[in-house]
């Protein structure tokens, strides 16, 4: 909920012909991207100017997104994004709440003179920003988008492609409406867009049904391969060098939901994914026990994340990587 004078500080700058920058995190998801879509054509309609930043590429699927062909990509466009943040009155941050996860342009936004939204929906905020809208209960960012656009008075701005952004960021932040965080306030949101005429049978297909067989091969090949149990089963990793993904020519976003994968196993409360990316191990953890991946992630493999959800990152090779992972673990289960 935004105080009053939060809610009255966002009405006296959602204002025709302000300049909005909304920026998003590294790799970013389908809840980073379809929240930050969906409020740039919220805001559009307000009548301010948006320019959405992301820190590097998207996954091919993330384009299903409407507005999402207008995204700057800092690795790409870098002066193009410095150019719209010098010229910003507001920046946004979504769905990450410390800016080291905006790598160098986060830097930027920490050294701007605009005023600063944080909507987010992770534990412990290190942001200084002006107004938070912030809920570490809520099971996404979208959720949040559309809460916000509420708290405007402004549902009836609410059109179809905001519903299909909004609906895309829940669906991959949710696992399909499956995680604890999901509560009667995602299932009213639905049904609001269900009753729009919203077709979100083609957001499923456009999320799940993108397979190529170079991917759905990789996909095979991790589960018949690289699969692990731990701890009399009670944990499950899956692991990939850089000569697997290159085997099986992977692109961005191949590996997205194998960990879920591992998780799956009957037994199995947590579930790592480790893959090796040019001078690192990017790291992907899952639970759905006791184990809190955040605090995994955070104290020992430099990342963070939510409770059933993080992710983090290693500088040591893979097979050090897992032998620290097969260690510290046991201290968690
Ligand atoms: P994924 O495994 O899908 O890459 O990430 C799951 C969640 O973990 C993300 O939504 C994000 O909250 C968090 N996460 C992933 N990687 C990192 C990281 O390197 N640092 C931090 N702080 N969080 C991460
Ligand atoms: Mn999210």
């Amino acid at each position: 909920m935004l105080s009053k004078s939060d809610l009255e500080k966002i009405k006296l700058v959602i204002t025709p012909g302000t300049k909005v920058v909304i920026s998003t995190h590294k790799s970013p998801d389908g809840d980073a991207i379809g929240s930050s879509c969906a409020l740039a054509m919220y805001l559009e309609k307000k009548g301010c100017i948006c320019s959405i930043v992301v820190p590097d590429a998207l996954a091919d699927f993330l384009y299903f997104i409407p507005y999402s062909n207008k995204i700057i990509v800092f690795d790409k466009m870098e002066a193009r994004a410095k150019e719209v943040l010098s010229d910003s009155d507001v920046v946004f941050s979504l769905d990450y709440n410390d800016l080291k996860r905006a790598g160098s342009f986060g830097d930027l936004i920490a050294d701007s003179k605009s005023l600063k939204v944080l909507i987010d929906h992770h534990e412990e905020p290190n942001y200084e920003g002006d107004i938070y809208f912030n809920d570490p209960t809520c099971c996404s960012t979208a959720q949040l988008v559309f809460d916000f656009i509420d708290e405007l008075n402004d549902i009836e701005l609410v059109d179809i492609p905001i519903a299909e952004a909004i609906y895309f960021g829940l669906i991959t932040d949710t696992g399909s409406f499956r995680f604890p965080s999901v509560n009667e306030r995602t299932h009213e949101i639905i049904a609001h867009f269900l009753k729009m005429g919203l077709a979100h049978f083609k957001v499923h297909e456009a999320i799940f049904d993108h397979n190529s067989m170079n991917r759905l091969q990789l996909n095979g090949f991790a589960v018949s391969e690289r699969l692990e149990l731990l701890e009399n089963g009670r944990v499950a990793f899956i692991w990939l060098k850089e000569e697997d993904l290159h085997r099986f020519s992977a692109e961005k976003g191949d590996t997205e939901g194998l960990v879920n994968k591992a998780l799956s196993i009957s037994g199995v409360e947590m579930a790592a994914f480790f893959r090796s990316a040019k001078e690192m191990v990017k790291i992907s953890f899952r639970s759905k026990g006791s184990i809190f991946v955040n605090e995994l992630a955070r104290d020992h493999f430099n990342g963070g994340g939510h409770k059933y959800a993080a992710g983090g990152s290693s500088e040591e090779t893979i097979n050090e990587t897992i032998a620290k992972f097969k260690k510290v673990v046991q201290k968690y289960v």
